[in-house]
C-alpha cells in the first residue's frame, strides 16, 4: 500500500517524465493476474486530450480511473472510488479537470436548445457547483473542488478514510497546451 503523500508525489514525477518524453518500460503482465494494487484512483474528464496514464506516465496496474463528462461525482462515480479506497487499498484519490473542457464550456452556455436530456442532467451537475463566471479555468477549478466536495459528503465511507488520516482527495487542473498537471487544491 503507497501513502497518499508517496503517490501524488510519484503522479508528479510521472508527470514530468511525460513532458520529457522519456517513457517507463512496461510491466510484466503475467503480475497483475493474482489482482490490482493502483497508487491511486483518477476521477477525470472522458476528453479523449487528458488521458490519465499518459499524462502521469504511469503504467499498468498504477491508477484506478474514473472517467465521465465534467469529471462529476454522481453516484455509480463515487461508488467507483468507493471500490478503490475500500477493496484496494488506494490512499489518493486525483479529481482532475482540464483546460478547454467542452462539458464546462457548454455549462457556461445559455443555450441548451440541442442538449439532449442526460447529458443535461450533467451540465446541471456542473451548474450547481460553479459561480457566474465566464472565465472557463475559474469554472472549470470551482467544479473540480465542487466534485472533491461531494465526494466528502455524499460517501461516509470516504470521509472516515479522511477523517483517520490516512488517503487525501486532492484537486488538479490539467493544461492542455503545456502537459502540466498543478495540484491547486490539496
Ligand atoms: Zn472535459
Amino acid at each position: 500500500m503507497v501513502s497518499h503523500e508517496k503517490a501524488l508525489l510519484r503522479l508528479l514525477e510521472g508527470n514530468e517524465r511525460f513532458r520529457a518524453q522519456q517513457p517507463l518500460l512496461p510491466e510484466e503482465l503475467s503480475q497483475f493476474v493474482a489482482g490490482q494494487a493502483p497508487i491511486a484512483a483518477v476521477l477525470s474528464c472522458s476528453d479523449s486530450r487528458v488521458p490519465p496514464e499518459l499524462i502521469f506516465n504511469q503504467s499498468l496496474g498504477s491508477l484506478f480511473i474514473v472517467r465521465v463528462a465534467g469529471n462529476i461525482a454522481g453516484e455509480s462515480q463515487i461508488g467507483s472510488l468507493e471500490f478503490a479506497v475500500k477493496n484496494l487499498g488506494c490512499n489518493l484519490i486525483v479529481v482532475l479537470g482540464h483546460t478547454h473542457c467542452g462539458a464546462i464550456k457548454a455549462a457556461l452556455s445559455n443555450d441548451d436548445s440541442a442538449v439532449p436530456p442526460l447529458m443535461q442532467s450533467i451540465l446541471s451537475v456542473i451548474r450547481s457547483g460553479i459561480s457566474k463566471t465566464n472565465d472557463n479555468v475559474v469554472a472549470t477549478k470551482e467544479n473540480v473542488v465542487h466534485t472533491q466536495q461531494r465526494i466528502r459528503t455524499e460517501s461516509s465511507a470516504i470521509q472516515n478514510a479522511l477523517d483517520a488520516k490516512g488517503i487525501a482527495v486532492v484537486g488538479g487542473l490539467y493544461d492542455i497546451e503545456t502537459g502540466k498537471v498543478d495540484f491547486f487544491n490539496p
